[in-house]
């Protein structure tokens, strides 16, 4: 488990009830040589303690460290390169300072507003609104997720539309069904009560029982036959008995 720790830019927050805390960031070296490799053990949980996008973070690092980064769909982070925990902590708190914290009440309440490809940060605790650096690079990548993200959003208001409008128009038929199905329904249950079909049930019964008493008669006659057979001679000839 990682160490828990207040949330700071590149000011310290010493004070131990501080409400905004966060999981120091752990990286695991893997691989050697050219391959070398830093995973971001604990990104998802940092990610949610900041409010921010896993994968934005671990672009910052990449910006930082000038070094490439993947993020997978399994949310494994990587950044090329050995690269040690204490490192990785204080380029984390140049992001938060710079892309987290509200410029005014320095509380880790913001969230980003695009506007004419420029960035601010809104803030829920004071309201305050600020535009983040946007000479830094990571600005390009938070763009790009936006408009990926705003795609995504549309995409997804256009399938429920279409499945509200779907859904209507189930419930519509079904409503028109069941209305249509109610009186027959009851007159069914009628019929079932009354006439035709309790004779029908009877009848079946009838013939049901005719049928297994001669199904009855059927094997005792197969039985006794068998018998005779055993009494006369070997189980082959029994069994060609059978067949015939
Ligand atoms: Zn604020």
């Amino acid at each position: 488990m990682a160490a828990i720790i207040n949330i700071a830019g590149l000011t310290p927050v010493n004070d131990p009830a501080y409400r905004y805390k966060m999981p120091r960031i752990t990286g695991k070296v893997e691989g050697r040589g050219n391959g070398i490799k830093t995973v971001l053990m604990n990104i998802t949980d940092v990610a949610d303690a900041l409010k921010r996008e896993a994968p934005e973070i671990t672009k910052f690092f990449g910006c930082e460290l000038g070094a490439q980064t993947t993020y997978s769909a399994d949310n494994r982070a990587v950044v090329n390169g050995a690269h040690r925990d204490n490192d990785l902590q204080s380029h984390l708190s140049k992001y938060i300072e710079n892309f987290v914290l509200c410029k005014n009440c320095r509380l880790p309440e913001t969230h980003y507003k695009v506007k004419d490809g420029l960035i601010s940060q809104k803030c829920l605790a004071c309201g305050s609104k600020d535009t983040v650096d946007m000479t830094h690079k990571l600005t390009t990548f938070i763009l790009a997720q936006h408009k990926r993200n705003k795609e995504v959003k549309k995409a997804a208001e256009k399938e429920k539309e279409k499945e509200g409008k779907d859904g209507k128009k189930e419930k519509k038929e079904k409503k028109e069904k069941s209305g249509g199905d109610e009186k027959p329904s009851k007159s069914s249950s009628k019929e079932v009560t009354t006439g035709e079909d309790g004779e029908v049930v009877v009848e079946k019964k009838k013939s049901s029982k005719s049928k297994s008493s001669n199904s009855e008669v059927v094997p005792e006659s197969v039985f006794t036959g068998v018998a005779a057979a055993l009494e006369e001679e070997s189980e082959s000839k029994v069994v060609g008995k059978l067949i015939s």
